[in-house]
């Protein structure tokens, strides 16, 4: 990567003195940046560009190159690029359009450059993006011309250059010093694991922000940021069906499932914003020293504003400890009218002293009892106020001695909180509730980077258990779609499930029946059929062997009817699971993240809750007990309003049990055990229905299964 990222002698190809040339800008920001190395300009036209020459091959450069940049017409990049590789080069940017985002032929050429790289062992960032950065060397290629940007520690990687761009201004704004930024595009070579891991190592990046629309190797992805102890920040689009179809033509990238994303990415550590605005305020938090407690204590200018903080820090779980006596005092003995009453937040009223202030933060901030700092400061020159540059390095330089954030809040007119911005190398939030928020993040990242062990590792293709040879018997029979066999497989798991047995006829129905425990269940064995209820065809509370006939036979007639082209095969028998809370456990493979599991309280609910939580597959105890805590539903199983504690071991382990078979069997596509009634603590659970969808070798679909029944292993 550092190929792309520091060349000594860089090609920009596709220059002409045209006003409507782009490559021009490149020589431009080239110039305008201080590019420490060479660099030249080839264009079929000649002439010169911004006093730059033009030479009109790459065969005629004076000396041999290691970079180019090309912006030219898609069909004459591959030889182009040919002629780099010749001449030296071994990294490129390829901004042009027209590749796997337009047309077939385009993917076809994009085939044909990624290629070609390959063979000559070169790397390149492209095709169809805008540019990258880098600001030790001045290395500056966007097509557009940039401003002058502020020089630090902060890397970007957006998919999109547009969003891109709109990071570099909203950084620039809040005077983030920018370290190295790059635009992806088709990611057709470099993609962005690679550039994650680069930017992991690199030394001048400290914070790393990322704006994706696709993520292409997503466990690689999320062992990569796994790996990487900075801060890194996700900004994921591409979420919805209708940006998916606008995504497919803009950067060619296909979505995978959020949840399964979000779940993994923030299993590997990621921060994800929701917005350009969250993004900048979470890099702008991570200016200062981490948040490391909750215990916050905030001083305003206004009361209103304390107001703001107060609601937000409850919103949010931040502690607001009362401040020390000496501390009140001592600010008590200033007040010039002295008719408020003075706790935490720390209204400060009349008193207008910028040394005061200073000396208040340098009381506070030491304190034990206090984690971090909020400065709700309005400020109105107007009014004669000073400008607060003293008190903003007073905090800067508190902070960094007690390593804890002091979060400032400017409130003023919009031009001249910019200007105060430019004039200190400090963050400065616009709002009460951004700051505090950018606080929370700051903490949770604290936390998780100290806190929790990491995700554990996929564990391979198991020993040859039980629900192995339960799906190897599926498989070998072509099955897609599985209902019985999932409850064995479960249960070969170790998952307790209900007594189940299956009956091939209405005869079987009779035997099978005569002796179990009544009320019993009966259920249809049905291809074509994925929710029974649905169809008609699960009956409850039935009485015995001759109920279990009659509603057989009136069973088989009804779902056949609702479902057209259903195939009755056979019935279910099961005993009647007493009452306790219906949960669902479900599995997954998602395309890019790999398998994953969710859990929630099952039944209807699912649907109408969507109160879900997901995980990347294999999970431990530990972290099932977090996904269940995390739901909203949470209280029902934890002894709400005097009911019992659910049993809360025993569920966990089932929802361990499901990510294990999933994760360890690629075959399987889908779990779904729903529900599984779990009972009050020391009852354990009962699994009484579940599906499983199996991608078989012999035909590759998903297609449901036909006729299959056996008897209960
Ligand atoms: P499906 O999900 O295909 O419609 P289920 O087997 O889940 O069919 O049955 C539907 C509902 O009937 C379950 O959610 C559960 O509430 C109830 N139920 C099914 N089997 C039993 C059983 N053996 N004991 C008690 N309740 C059951
Ligand atoms: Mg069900």
């Amino acid at each position: 990567m550092r190929r792309i990222f520091c060349p000594s002698r860089v090609a920009v190809i596709g220059a002409s003195p045209a006003p409507e040339n782009l490559a021009a800008n490149i020589v431009f920001n080239l110039i305008n940046f201080g590019f420490k190395g060479e660099f030249y300009a080839v264009g079929r036209s000649g002439g010169e560009v911004h006093g730059v020459p033009i030479h009109r091959d790459v065969a005629s450069l004076p000396s041999d190159i290691d970079f180019a940049a090309i912006l030219t017409p898609a069909p004459t990049v591959p030889a182009f690029m040919e002629q780099c590789i010749a001449r030296g080069a071994r990294g490129f940017w390829v901004g042009t359009g027209g590749f796997s985002e337009f047309s077939e032929g385009g993917a076809e050429l994009e085939r044909r450059i990624a290629s070609i790289a390959r063979e000559a062992g070169a790397r390149f960032i492209g095709p169809n993006c805008w540019g990258i950065i880098n600001m030790e060397n001045g290395l500056c290629l966007p097509f557009g011309r940039v401003r002058m940007l502020p020089f630090g520690r902060t890397s970007i990687l957006a998919q999109s250059g547009g969003v891109g761009i709109s990071y570099l201004q909203e950084m620039a704004g809040e005077n983030i010093g920018l370290s190295k930024f790059a635009s992806i595009g088709n990611k057709a070579d470099v993609d962005e694991v690679d550039l994650l891991k680069f930017l992991g190592d690199d030394p001048g990046t400290a914070v790393i922000c990322l704006y994706l629309e696709s993520i292409n190797r997503g466990r690689e992805f999320a062992a990569a940021a796994a790996a990487i102890s900075k801060p890194i920040i996700l900004h994921k689009t591409n979420t919805t069906p209708l940006a998916r179809t606008i995504a497919k033509t803009h950067t060619s990238s296909l979505a995978s499932d959020d949840a399964v994303l979000d779940a993994a990415v923030k299993s590997a550590g990621i921060i994800r914003v929701g917005t350009v605005r969250e993004l900048v305020d979470t890099a702008n938090i991570f200016r200062l020293p981490p948040m490391k407690g909750r215990r916050m204590a905030v001083m305003s200018r206004s009361g209103g504003h304390a107001i703001i903080a107060a609601d937000e820090c409850s919103r949010l779980g931040f502690e607001l400890p009362p401040l020390p006596n000496d501390v009140i005092e001592k600010v008590r003995g200033r007040l010039r009218a002295g008719v408020i009453s003075l706790g935490n937040p720390l209204d400060l009223g009349d008193l207008y002293d910028h040394a005061f202030y200073a000396e208040m933060i340098k009381m506070v901030l030491p304190l034990d009892s206090v984690d971090g700092v909020v400065l709700l400061f309005t400020y109105h020159p107007a009014m004669g106020m000073q400008v607060p540059e003293d008190i903003i390095l007073t905090a800067k330089r508190l902070s960094e001695t007690h390593g804890k954030p002091v979060a400032f809040c400017l409130m003023s007119w919009a031009e001249e909180a910019s200007e105060i911005k430019k004039l200190v190398d400090f963050p400065i939030f616009q709002t009460t509730e951004e700051a505090i928020r950018a606080l929370d993040r700051s903490y949770r990242y604290h936390l998780r980077r100290n806190g929790i062990p990491p995700a554990p590792s996929a564990i391979g293709p198991g020993g040859p258990s039980a629900a192995r040879t339960i799906v190897d018997a599926c498989c070998a029979r072509g099955e897609t779609l599985v209902s019985y066999d999932a409850l064995g497989a479960i249960r070969a798991e170790g998952i307790e499930v209900v007594p189940t047995f299956l009956a091939h006829d209405i005869e079987e129905v009779r035997t099978l029946s005569t002796g179990m425990p009544v009320p019993l269940v009966l259920k249809v064995q049905a291809s074509g059929v994925s929710h029974k209820s649905d169809a008609g065809g699960v009956a409850l509370g039935v009485s015995g062997p001759q109920d279990a006939v009659a509603k057989a036979i009136a069973m088989k007639d009804r779902v056949e009817n609702i479902v057209p082209g259903a195939k009755v095969h056979g019935f279910i028998l099961q005993e009647t699971a007493p009452g306790g809370v219906e949960m669902f456990i479900g599995a997954g493979r998602d395309r890019s993240f790999g398998p994953f599991v969710t859990a929630g309280l099952g039944g209807v609910f699912v649907e109408i809750y969507r109160d879900v939580a997901t995980l990347p597959a294999p999970v431990d105890g530990r972290a099932a007990l977090g996904m269940l805590q995390s739901l909203g539903g949470f209280p029902v199983l934890d002894g709400f309003r005097g009911r019992p504690r659910c049993d809360l071991d025993a569920l966990c382990d089932a929802i361990v049990k499901v990510s294990r078979l999933i994760a360890s069997d690629e075959r399987i596509s889908g779990i779904d055990v729903n529900p599984i009634v779990v009972y009050p603590k020391g009852l354990g659970v009962l699994a009484v229905d579940a599906r499983m969808t199996l991608e078989t070798a012999a035909t590759g679909n998903w297609q449901l299964a036909t006729g299959y029944c056996s008897r209960s292993p």
